[in-house]
């Protein structure tokens, strides 16, 4: 199981999926991609990361934001509807609804039946029997133009381990994260142009060796250029509590 998500200014596909495959010796039973490319889009499967990578090919799936995963089922058996990516198209959504959130998580949400009751009496309806589908819909729920203060919002409600990334279809350019129980790393790439997030450093190598370290509780913004590290109440810390680190 693992995470790797980025922003950047040029097509990143090809570096989500390469550290995929960096985590494949871990182990997963599926593994999948998603994309903001105007709309949310996404390929999923039950096969090894090099299907993947020829879907992702011929679907031309390429962005410079994306989220990717391998997924070791703890909730849900292994299939395509339960691999992540997972999308929220928001509440009582028609079939074919757009896409709002897309959200992959490494770890196990403890309190999921009862978020789950609570949004399915908003509207929601779930495609997946995981217990991470609740994160993307909660997510939805408590979106008002800024995904880093809904993610701050959902995280305060999951009892659990729990590291997370995250988009939204009206913020293009962000993706912002979040680790509790479960590793995330954030690299800085390019000089600082392009920045992505990893279960692992290795799952970046070749990217980039300047590696912030997170730590539990920590919550993460990824933007063109610029990131920030906060806590769970969004302050925010400075490079001396959460320092770049070259990696060999
Ligand atoms: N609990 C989640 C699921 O079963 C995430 C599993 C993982 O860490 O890969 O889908």
């Amino acid at each position: 199981c693992g995470i790797v998500a980025g922003v950047s200014g040029r097509d990143i596909v090809p570096v989500l999926v390469q550290g995929l495959q960096r985590l494949e010796y871990r182990g997963y039973d599926s593994c999948g991609v998603a994309i903001h490319d105007g709309s949310l889009r996404r390929a999923r499967s039950t096969a090894r990361v090099a299907e993947l990578v020829q879907q992702v090919q011929q679907e031309a799936i390429a962005s410079g934001t994306g989220i990717a995963h391998t997924r070791w089922a703890t909730h849900g058996a292994p299939a395509v509807h339960n691999a992540h990516p997972h999308f929220s198209h928001g509440p009582a959504a028609a079939q074919g609804a757009a896409g709002r959130v897309a959200l992959v998580h490494n770890g196990i949400i403890e309190n999921h039946d009862e978020l789950r009751a609570a949004l399915q009496a908003k509207g929601y309806v779930f495609e997946s029997q995981t217990d991470t589908e609740v994160i993307a819909h909660l997510i939805d729920s408590l979106y008002d133009g800024d995904v880093f203060a809904a993610l701050q919002g959902a995280v305060a409600q999951l009892h659990g381990a729990y590291a997370l990334a995250v988009f939204h279809k009206d913020e293009p350019h962000r993706v912002v994260g979040a680790r509790a129980g479960s590793p995330l790393v954030l690299g800085v790439g390019d000089g600082g142009k392009e920045h992505f997030l990893a279960s692992d450093a290795m799952a970046l190598a070749g990217v980039t060796d300047q590696i912030v370290y997170l730590e539990e509780g920590d919550l993460v913004d990824l933007q063109l250029g610029r990131y920030w590290v906060a806590d769970g109440q969004g302050r925010s810390f400075d490079a001396a509590q959460r320092p770049v680190r070259t990696v060999h």
